[in-house]
């Protein structure tokens, strides 16, 4: 049993959710939470996942325990009557921890997808650092993403025999994607795609960047869209209204700032592939961007995500009004810089990473403990 709620979720837990489907060993039952709604649906209509069971847990501006209570209340007897043999929880959001959780209370061998990433604070991000730790607590088998991953988990204690190193399926995700193409349904967005201007693709949603933080980037935008008047700044902007409402008001009256509502994912990969700069705090962004060669600026003080910071295709920049303009100010003007960037190299995956994991779950319930031979040689 999949469990799942948010759209970045959905993103990296479909290809495992299409790997099961065509496993002889197991059967697929998908959950979802609804802890985003549009935004999810619209990933698994993208996969074709229909749902077995939706928790329709969604309320505007529902806090965050409120989450974490109607998943483990709306959870429980859906565990009860499908009794599943494993459940598979992917990543650090609160329905991810809440589901292991009630997985974990009803005896049921929790899976850890995208398991070990940690910044090393515990409010930032806020709140996954702590759900990817707490989740790493109770799961029964750890995927992590990277060599960087499992170390973390090994220092945590977590038994060698309970990692496998994977890949990370996002990568898997965007590889099924990407290549499609996908037509915009903006008519906009196609507009700009034929004419070739250099594009700044922004993202940004994270819990900790609300508020001051968010506000300096709206006027970060603002000043980066008048000094590059050929360049065309993309954002794609989160339902959330919080996110709008700091960065938006920033932005009115630009002609080449492209406000536009989140992009079906088939859609956001063909602008990322278009882009000449990501400006993101987004952790999938930053992990699928290396992928194509795009340079990516991470407004983040810290990052769970090392190993493109160490390979050189992502920088963290902060939130810092002034750095932001400058950080992107370099990458278009400086040639060199941008070259040395924009490598097409990713250390997060090979797009293969669904099948390892499909294969070790098989072993879980199958009751084989054999030691982790199918993960990624690291
Ligand atoms: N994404 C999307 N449409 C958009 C913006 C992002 O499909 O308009 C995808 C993106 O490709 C990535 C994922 O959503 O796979 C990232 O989601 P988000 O930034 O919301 O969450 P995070 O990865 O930071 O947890």
């Amino acid at each position: 049993m999949t469990v799942y709620g948010t759209r970045p979720e959905a993103i990296k837990v479909a290809p495992v959710i299409k790997a099961i489907e065509a496993s002889d060993v197991l059967d697929s039952i998908t959950v979802v939470t609804g802890q985003h709604r549009e935004m999810l649906d619209q990933v698994n209509e993208i996969f074709e996942i229909a749902p077995d069971h939706d928790l329709d847990i969604f309320e505007h501006g529902a806090s965050l325990s409120t989450i974490v209570a109607r998943v483990l209340e709306r959870l429980d007897p859906v565990l009860e009557a499908e009794k599943p043999a494993a459940v598979i929880v992917q990543g650090d959001t609160s329905t991810s921890t809440a589901a292991a959780l009630a997985a974990f209370h009803r005896g049921i061998p929790v899976v850890h997808v995208e398991a070990g990433l940690r910044s090393g604070n515990i409010l930032s991000p806020f709140p996954e650092e702590a759900n990817r730790k707490i989740t790493s607590q109770i799961a029964a088998l750890h995927l992590a993403p990277t060599a960087t991953s499992r170390a973390n988990l090994q220092r945590e204690s977590v038994a060698d025999n309970d990692i496998v190193v994977t890949g990370n399926t996002v990568i898997d995700a965007l590889l099924m994607t990407v290549e499609k193409k996908t037509p915009f349904t903006d008519p906009l967005l196609e507009d700009l795609a034929d004419s070739g201007s250099r594009i700044l693709l922004v993202t940004t949603h994270r819990r900790e960047n609300w508020g001051g933080a968010m506000e300096g980037v709206g006027r970060a935008l603002a000043r980066l869209a008048k000094a590059f008047p050929d360049v065309q700044v993309v954002l794609p902007a989160h339902r959330n209204p919080v996110v709008r409402e700091a960065v938006l008001p920033h932005l009115v009256g630009l002609d080449n700032v492209t406000v536009t509502e989140p992009l079906a994912y088939g859609e956001f990969t063909r602008l990322l592939s278009l882009a000449t700069v990501v400006l993101t705090d987004s952790g999938g962004v930053q992990e699928e961007a290396p992928s194509l060669g795009k340079p990516v600026l991470v407004m983040r003080e810290n990052t769970e995500r090392p190993e493109a910071v160490d390979a050189g295709t992502v920088k963290l920049i902060g939130t810092d009004e002034e750095r932001i303009v400058a950080e992107v100010t370099t990458l278009l003007t400086d040639r060199a810089a941008y070259e040395a960037m924009a490598q097409a190299a990713n250390p997060y995956g090979d797009g293969a990473a669904a099948g390892r994991i499909v294969l070790r779950i098989e072993r879980l319930v199958s009751g084989d403990s054999a030691d982790d031979q199918d993960g990624l040689a690291v």
